[in-house]
């Protein structure tokens, strides 16, 4: 069975060649950390912790190293920290900003049931490998100083008489299209209006570092090339797989492609270039902007992680998501029904019906299909497939005490009205016995009377 995965550079599912099976890299973007991550950000989170899963599955735990950044350097991070602590110095409210959001993503990602990356380099600690990328690039002809502020030019990139890439050649624009349609307002120190920014001038009080290329005064880098940073310096110039958001690929990637290869003087950044489609709702992209948002930490209030997952899961990771209430309805019933007969029993190996389609591009919708096959069978095998994917990180019993507290249900006070109403029974009170039948349905919990008494379990 080999891993399948389709890149977006060549428009094509290929076959997953590892450059080093002892060490297979991949780096994802990570996010800003300025506020909540909504549930559209939660997507590539989830996808690519699937593609990390199935990794280490085929090549083996200390074999895959996965990097995933935060970008802790921002306009909307000053805002913010602007906004919230205006007592405070700027720097220091910067610190406050990135440090509580950032745990507050680590706690929500968590949740979701995905494992930690083997790094997560902040933009910040890697300004010296941007200079040093930055330097390259102005040295090699492809970047200028012009106000303070360093450009990278597409223009020059594509005039090389190289190896180099084509500058558009990920996004598949062309780049004399790009200089046509190009806004007229164009900043001007811009020698060309294709061209983007790789260092600028700090304003007073923003945060600020010594600047490459001889400029004077301290400034901080662009978005792009903080990226090309941190992939070199945890995965080197070359590695297997880069991935993020299809909102991603123009400008963000095909710039750092433009970045990495003109600095390192190579053919390509990634072998396999990974991107998930957007989570919509009523079909428009879920964005902050929008403001048609829901955060993932608003959500855990109702819905334990995993049942979040799972709804993320049921559609292939390239296709658009409508996430609806009624799905997630289903999904927490599936999950239900998978805790009580998988979660504790032993795990087999992953049942090939449900590897196969994940090695296939990361089909999930047929691996979730293929896992409702197997709970009327295999079960030890729906259990080791589960956990591949990620699930079944708590007991039966776990998972019903933490639904029942989520619901403020006491399973105390439960058995407390069921004794009440079987000693009303008894007693031939029915009004009585349908009362408390109809509280405790109120409560969400179902009853069911048979021979051996009464028992009872939560229903959503
Ligand atoms: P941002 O905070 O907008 O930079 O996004 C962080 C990550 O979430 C990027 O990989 C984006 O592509 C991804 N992302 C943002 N919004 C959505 C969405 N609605 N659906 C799927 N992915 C998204
Ligand atoms: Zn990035």
């Amino acid at each position: 069975m080999e891993l399948r995965l389709y890149d977006t550079l060549s428009r094509e599912k290929r076959t997953f060649v590892p450059l080093d099976p002892k060490n297979v890299r991949m780096y994802v973007c990570g996010p800003t950390v300025y506020d909540f991550a909504h549930i559209g950000n939660a997507r590539p989170v989830i996808v690519f912790d699937v593609l990390f899963r199935l990794l280490r599955h085929l090549y083996g735990e200390a074999h895959v190293k996965y990097v995933r950044n935060i970008t802790d350097v921002d306009d909307k991070i000053n805002d913010r920290a602007a906004r919230d602590f205006p007592g405070l110095p700027l720097n220091e409210a910067i610190r406050k900003v990135t440090e509580q959001t950032g745990e507050q993503f680590h706690a929500d990602v968590d949740a979701l049931g995905c494992l930690r990356p083997s790094v997560e380099p902040r933009a910040t600690e890697h300004i010296g490998e941007m200079r040093e990328i930055i330097e390259r690039l102005v040295k090699g002809g492809f970047a200028y100083v012009a106000e303070d502020h360093v450009l990278f030019s597409p223009q020059a990139m594509n005039a090389a008489n190289s190896t180099l890439p084509r500058y558009g050649a990920l996004s598949k624009r062309s780049l004399d299209e790009m200089i046509a349609g190009a806004r007229v307002d164009v900043a001007p120190y811009k020698r060309d209006a294709t061209d983007f920014v790789l260092w600028k001038p700090s304003k007073p009080g923003e945060p600020s570092w010594p600047s490459p290329a001889g400029i004077a005064v301290e400034g901080r880098p662009g978005w792009h090339v903080e990226c090309s940073a941190m992939a070199w310096k945890h995965l080197g110039e070359h590695f297997d797989i880069h991935g993020g958001g299809i909102d991603l690929v123009f400008p963000h990637h095909e710039n750092e492609v433009a970045q990495t290869c003109c600095a390192f003087h190579r053919e390509r950044m990634a072998n396999y270039w990974m991107h998930n489609g957007f989570l919509q709702v009523e079909g428009e992209k879920m964005s902050k902007s929008l403001g048609n948002f829901i955060t993932i930490h608003e959500l855990l209030k109702d819905w334990p992680g995993e049942v979040l997952r799972l709804n993320m899961l049921k559609t292939h990771y390239r296709s658009p998501i409508d996430w609806t209430m009624k799905s997630l309805e289903e999904s927490a019933k599936t999950l239900d029904d998978w805790y009580r007969v998988a979660a504790d029993v032993a795990p087999g190996e992953p049942a090939a019906s449900v590897v196969e389609p994940v090695l296939d591009d990361l089909n999930t919708p047929l691996a979730i299909a293929a896992m409702h096959g197997l709970r009327g069978g295999d079960v030890g095998a729906l259990a080791g497939s589960l956990r591949l994917l990620g699930f079944l990180s708590e007991s039966a019993a776990q998972w019903e005490g933490r639904k029942q507290q989520a619901s403020g249900v006491d399973a105390k006070e439960v058995e407390g009205l069921i004794a009440e109403r079987t000693a009303a029974r008894s007693r031939k009170d029915f009004k009585e016995s349908d009362r408390i039948r109809d509280l405790l349905a109120a409560m969400g919990v179902a009853i069911k009377d048979s021979k051996d008494g009464t028992t009872w379990e939560f229903s959503r």
